[in-house]
């Protein structure tokens, strides 16, 4: 059964609300995360808290709970909705009071919703996906995990409108920075390339599972941004998310394939060892 959590109380999902005079309704004033529970061990989770907290800190947003009190409020949550394969969303905001910008002195809210694993389209997997490339319209701070996603949601719009699974977004220097809700990679001569971290893209937990699965299996993971010229000469291509894992791309729309035009061997097999890591304990 679907969930909710808010400031305390558990209520099923169709039921929960969040006041009007809530600073994430009202200014998207707040952070959040998103995690993947499989058979009921949540992956890389401290990673995830580590982000969470971290998200919060640079928006100048105190928590006001534990990392042992938030994960006690996600062991209720999966236990009372009897999910194994569960999605766990959680929202922070700066609180409940009347509107106006500055902050308010009021403790910051806790949301929470959990629900079944989101699923993939098998086919998306086995064939692999379009893109779309989109300018990058954010700000420039992009590794803060911000309830502000308007441009990305525009962004997927324009790529969902165009027949498209993502969109790719570009920065005005030309170099690609990530998908609108994912981090994006090339395969070129048996390396993986990916954008470095900073304040242009999230530090995407699955982008360190790929990069600590490339260690161990020896794939070169180059921290380098690339451009649509570079990535339309790759081997080969993929995104990553917690929803999506990893999903090969194939095709950059109105420009052409990317590599042979199927999903190749080493998005093939990143996939295999990602799986092989969900059913291990977190943090490994
Ligand atoms: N970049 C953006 C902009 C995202 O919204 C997401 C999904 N939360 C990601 C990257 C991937 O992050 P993660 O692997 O932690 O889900």
């Amino acid at each position: 059964m679907s969930l909710a959590y808010f400031n305390g109380r558990f209520v099923p999902l169709e039921e929960a609300v969040v006041p009007v005079e809530e600073r994430g309704h009202q200014f998207g004033d707040g952070v959040y995360e998103y995690m993947r529970f499989y058979d009921g061990k949540g992956f890389m989770l401290e990673e995830h808290l580590d982000r969470f907290y971290r998200s919060a800190e640079l928006i100048r947003l105190n928590a006001g709970i534990s990392r042992a009190e938030l994960l006690a409020v996600m062991s209720e949550l999966l236990e009372r909705s009897g999910l194994r394969h569960a999605d766990i969303y959680m929202q922070l905001t700066r609180g409940i009071a009347p509107r106006n910008h500055p902050f308010p002195d009021a403790p910051a809210s806790l949301s929470m919703t959990v629900k079944p694993s989101r699923k993939v389209d098998p086919e998306l997997r086995k064939q692999g996906a379009s893109v779309l490339l989109h300018p990058d319209e954010r700000w420039m701070n992009c590794h803060i995990k911000s309830l502000n996603l308007l441009p990305n949601v525009l962004a997927k719009q324009a790529a969902v409108d165009a027949g498209c699974f993502e969109a790719v977004l570009i920065r005005e220097d030309g170099y690609i920075t990530e998908g609108s809700s994912s981090n994006m990679y090339l395969v070129k001569d048996g390396a993986i390339r990916t954008a470095p971290l900073s304040n242009r893209i999230l530090p995407g937990i699955r982008r360190e599972a790929v990069r600590r699965i490339a260690l161990e299996a020896g794939i070169p993971f180059i921290e380098e941004p690339f451009t649509p010229a570079e990535l339309l000469d790759a081997d080969e291509a993929f995104l990553t998310s917690t929803g999506i894992e990893i999903i090969p791309v194939v095709q950059l729309h109105g420009q052409g394939p990317i590599g042979s035009g199927a999903p190749g061997g080493t998005v093939r097999e990143l996939h295999r060892l990602f799986l092989e890591k969900t059913s291990l304990p977190a943090s490994v």
